[in-house]
């Protein structure tokens, strides 16, 4: 009876000991997940899936700091969706939304693995190309208008208009937004669905 005893008991406590550590194990992968989700949760716009204008801010530093030091090349895109207000008028919330969802899939599709797609207002989209000249940037803004009119997310068609502006060397993240906000105010003042850039090449719709 004593020897089963004195048996059982290192059995009872390795035993334990593996359970206890298959929970822990269980515990810390599982916080570790909602931790990422969190993470993921505080970058992201909930309607579309794009990082929010705060990831935005942090992702542009980069670019900055990562031309001054290597003078790799980096553009951004300005998306906005064209008459956008009379969308949500005429038919609807809910079409509206579905727009800047169908829209952020769109351009998802269209980037490359380290392209970021951010939502940083209303309808407004900013696409971070690293490693990509003004050029590039606006070949790529085109193929997104040029989609974006032919894409049906509900029974009216929609069209984007774009600014596009490549990082000057020395400039600060704000000047090289501006940029591609002058001339998206550019293009909404020359008819709207159409893309303008740094040195005032038009890529004709
Ligand atoms: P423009 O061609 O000059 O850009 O005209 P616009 O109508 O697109 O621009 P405006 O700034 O006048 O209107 C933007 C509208 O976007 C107004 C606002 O109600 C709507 N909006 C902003 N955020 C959302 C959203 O998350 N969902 C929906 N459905 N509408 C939104
Ligand atoms: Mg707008
Ligand atoms: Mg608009």
């Amino acid at each position: 009876m004593t020897g089963v005893q004195t048996c059982a008991l290192p059995i009872c406590f390795f035993e334990s000991l593996g359970l206890t550590l298959v929970v822990v194990n269980i515990v810390l992968t599982t916080i570790g997940t909602l931790r990422r989700q969190l993470l993921d949760h505080a970058i992201r716009d909930p309607l579309t899936g794009a990082f929010n204008r705060r990831h935005m801010d942090a992702c542009l530093a980069d670019a900055v700091e990562r031309q001054g030091r290597t003078g790799a090349p980096a553009s951004v895109v300005l998306l906005d969706v064209d008459h956008f207000k009379r969308i949500n008028d005429h038919h609807g919330h809910a079409a509206g939304d579905a727009v800047m969802a169908g829209l952020a899939a769109l351009v998802r599709g269209r980037l490359r693995r380290l392209d970021l797609l951010f939502r940083i207002g209303g309808e407004e989209f900013i696409v971070l190309l690293p490693d990509t000249h003004g050029h590039d940037a606006r070949v790529v803004a085109e193929q997104i208008r040029a989609r974006t009119g032919e894409a049906r997310w509900f029974d009216a068609p929609v069209t984007v208009s774009a600014g596009v502006s490549e990082l000057v060397p020395g400039e600060t993240a704000g000047a090289w937004l501006r940029r591609a906000d002058e001339w998206l105010y550019v293009a909404k003042r020359e008819g709207r669905n159409r893309v303008m850039g740094d040195g005032n090449l038009q890529v004709q719709p």
